[in-house]
């Protein structure tokens, strides 16, 4: 293997990091702009968005992307933003990617995660790209408090983009949903019921401290007890057998009607409170080229300098090599000594 490792790694190929973890799961982000401007995650005069020639062009994503998938082991891609609908290439960039081989001979599996809009039209050329699934993200079922989360009235056009990624097989199609105290925290059981008729996979997440003014407050979160409380009100719910949740970061419970029928499940992603961070197998790459290792850290590796000035894929794959053995243990938000990012959400890819 090329110099430039920590000396002590192991020599391995791999993106391993000092805490026995090994990342498969690559987060790319492809735009740091968005069409919604969800309070908790963007101020409603956009921010500060990155120049153009900052972002990767569509040929230095691909190029990254191949790296990751056939020299660092990772097995699953999934693009995001901002808002990765935003990106022209993005049909381009998943075909390229589905391509690929992992370092098993398997298939990349491909993700996006979306807030819907536009996937009405883009849906199908998804799915011909290789597209394997999507995630798209809404907090409520109520076009006023749609409106008021996102300041942008278009949840008729989500929800047309969530019936057209089940009706081009974009599945299973999952719904992510953050709580927000005293705008949609009575809206768990409604979601729910949606969602299982729809046949969508609904997926609570704890809002993180990842918001541009660093205004979150760890007791003004709707806890993942909260969540689980108000739908166990409504539903009958069984842990998942044996839920060790891996790497997965959501738990997982059945949904049951009272004979015992399957009508689906539901989870709940508990950053904050119920951390994964142990079992946390991601690397992330920013719209601009910079490697995280988290979605907290407070560092990053920049290979978009690295690739503009030449360096060949030996060297860069060595450089994301080297920032994931430097990755943290957690992300220590409970900690009081706790850093927020200096990057917002949607500038790091959600
Ligand atoms: N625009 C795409 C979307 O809406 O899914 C991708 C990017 S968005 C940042 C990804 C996810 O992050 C969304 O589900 C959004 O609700 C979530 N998100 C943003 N800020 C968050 C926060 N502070 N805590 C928890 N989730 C957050």
């Amino acid at each position: 293997m090329p110099g430039g490792l920590p000396g002590d790694r192991p020599d391995t190929p791999d993106l391993l990091d000092r805490h026995g973890r090994t990342a498969r799961d690559l987060r790319v982000s492809l735009t740091d702009r968005c069409n919604l401007r969800c309070h908790y995650c963007m101020p409603p005069e956009g921010l500060p968005w990155l120049d153009r020639a900052e972002v990767l062009t569509d040929a230095e994503v691909v190029r990254l992307v191949r790296l990751a998938v056939r020299d660092l082991g990772v097995r699953e891609v999934r693009f995001t933003g901002g808002e990765p609908l935003l990106r022209k290439g993005l049909e381009e960039i998943v075909a390229a990617t589905t391509r690929l081989r992992t370092t098993t001979g398997e298939p990349v599996r491909t993700s996006l995660t979306t807030n819907g809009i536009g996937l009405d039209r883009r849906a199908a050329g998804l799915a011909e790209a290789g597209l394997t699934r999507v995630n798209v993200s809404l907090d409520t079922l109520r076009p006023d408090r749609f409106a008021a989360i996102t300041r942008r009235d278009r949840l008729t056009d989500v929800l047309a983009g969530l019936q057209a990624a089940a009706a081009t097989g974009l599945a299973p199609v999952k719904v992510n949903a953050v709580l927000l105290r005293g705008t949609n925290d009575d809206e768990a059981g409604d979601l729910l019921r949606w969602a299982l008729e729809a046949g969508y996979r609904l997926r609570f997440i704890e809002q993180m401290p990842l918001d541009p003014h660093g205004s979150w407050q760890r007791d003004q979160m709707v806890t993942a007890d909260e969540i689980l409380a108000a739908l166990h009100r409504e539903f009958r719910l069984v842990a998942r057998p044996g839920t060790a949740r891996g790497a997965a970061p959501a738990e997982t419970w059945d949904v049951v009607d009272a004979d015992g029928t399957h009508r689906g499940d539901v989870g709940i992603i508990g950053s904050v409170t119920r951390p994964f961070c142990g079992d946390c197998d991601r690397t992330r790459l920013t719209a601009d080229g910079q490697v995280r290792t988290c979605l907290f850290s407070t560092t990053e590796t920049d290979l978009r300098q690295a690739l503009r000035s030449g360096a060949d894929d030996a060297a860069l794959a060595d450089a994301w090599r080297t920032a994931m053995w430097g990755k943290l243990p957690g992300h220590d938000i409970d900690d009081p000594a706790f850093l927020h990012p200096t990057r917002p959400m949607s500038a790091i890819g959600g």
